[in-house]
């Protein structure tokens, strides 16, 4: 796309994408007053790393326990992270909190405007920053996620790698800047990417259906899944963990992460990661150790899980334990430690691999023998 084209042809299949979003855009929880720029600022951190379906039960519950901004600033920690459980990379909630108590302190409540102010809140980056500006306050804030860099890149058949390629980056905001059409940002940004979402996919664009088709150079070239041209693949890293399961009359020992850790705030059983040749019971020993200073006999290694955090694949292995009950537990390497029976771990927030391994081992002592 070179500049004396710019214009025309971004007008052009602007308001071919705009009919189209008129008609076919999804209803959803967010959607009903997008004036709400507090609202516009939860759904799209939630929709970071998290499809749209999975979302909506957080959202609605989200709402109706942090209706404003006021009252997620005034809520507790514990309590803000025990409503994103389940949705992973809990740094989100964390910064959703701080950035809520910092708008208190400097903006007196209210969500600046401008994409520059928005981004000095902690967990507000450009494309944030740019959703919320142009959703909630209609400015002309250009924003590109991995939807509108895939649009954009068949679109235009862009070339390069759009995540280390600084030049394709330049020109992919530059490209979603100037496309805006006058007055129309709040549309014209969802549109796109709800195009990316239900139309243009990853693997299988629908071209047949799409709203720009008689404007794209990818479709004309036969194959549009070669764009967005993505260089080499995420190397994965396998890793083992052990989670150690402490029970004393019929309570568990649960602990609870340091905050600057993955996961920080969040309770879970004892976890370390196991070294290589260290047999998984031995670990399961030292987890505890390490966490709470306390030595457990009898363990036995009752199953595992898989999970995925980045780029690590974990296999999850859980140890049941006994405690002879010689010595004091210490807050060692966690904030701190509670035993609790089954009633209470509701009212912690764990994380969702340690959820399932929660209901294996539940399993397991259901169905003694069981392994999995
Ligand atoms: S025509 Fe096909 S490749 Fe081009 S934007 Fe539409 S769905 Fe994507």
């Amino acid at each position: 796309m070179t500049s004396s084209t710019d214009s025309a042809a971004s007008m052009s299949f602007a308001a071919d994408l705009l009919q189209w979003y008129a008609s076919y855009k999804r209803s959803l929880p967010w959607r009903v007053n997008q004036d709400n720029a507090y609202a516009v600022w939860i759904s799209e951190i939630m929709l970071q790393q998290t499809t749209v379906n999975a979302v909506i039960g957080f959202y609605n519950r989200w709402m109706e326990r942090f209706p404003t901004l006021t009252s997620l600033a005034d809520a507790p920690l514990d309590d803000v992270l025990k409503h994103w459980a389940g949705l992973g990379y809990y740094a989100r909630a964390r910064n959703l909190k701080k950035a809520a108590e910092e708008v208190v302190r400097r903006f007196d409540g209210v969500l600046p405007i401008s994409v520059d102010q928005l981004m000095t809140l902690p967990g507000i980056g450009r494309y944030t920053a740019g959703a919320i500006s142009s959703i909630a306050f209609g400015l002309e804030a250009p924003i590109v996620d991995a939807n509108v860099i895939r649009v954009l890149c068949r679109l235009f058949a862009l070339h390069g790698d759009p995540k280390t390629s600084s030049v394709l980056q330049k020109q992919l905001w530059h490209i979603a800047e100037s496309s805006i059409p006058t007055g129309k940002a709040r549309d014209y940004n969802q549109a796109l990417m709800e195009l990316g979402a239900l139309v243009c996919q990853p693997s299988a664009p629908q071209c047949i259906r799409c709203p720009i088709s008689r404007h794209c150079e990818a479709k004309r070239t036969g194959d549009p899944t070669v764009f967005p041209e993505f260089g080499v693949t995420k190397k994965w890293i396998e890793v083992t963990h052990v989670s150690c399961f402490v029970e004393l009359d019929n309570r568990l020992l649960i602990v609870q992460r340091p905050l600057e850790q993955l996961w920080g705030g969040l309770w879970e059983l004892p976890r370390v990661a196991v070294l290589s040749d260290e047999p998984v019971d031995l670990a399961a020993k030292r987890a505890v150790f390490e966490t709470v200073g306390l030595i457990v006999d009898c363990v036995r290694p009752f199953g595992s899980i898989r999970h995925v955090v980045t780029n690590r694949k974990v296999s999850l292995h859980g140890c049941d334990a006994t405690w002879s009950g010689e010595g004091e537990p210490k807050a060692l390497a966690c904030r701190q430690f509670a035993w609790v029976d089954a009633a209470e771990l509701e009212r912690y927030a764990i994380s969702s691999p340690q959820l399932e391994l929660l209901a294996h081992w539940r399993k397991t002592r259901l169905q003694p023998g069981l392994q999995y």
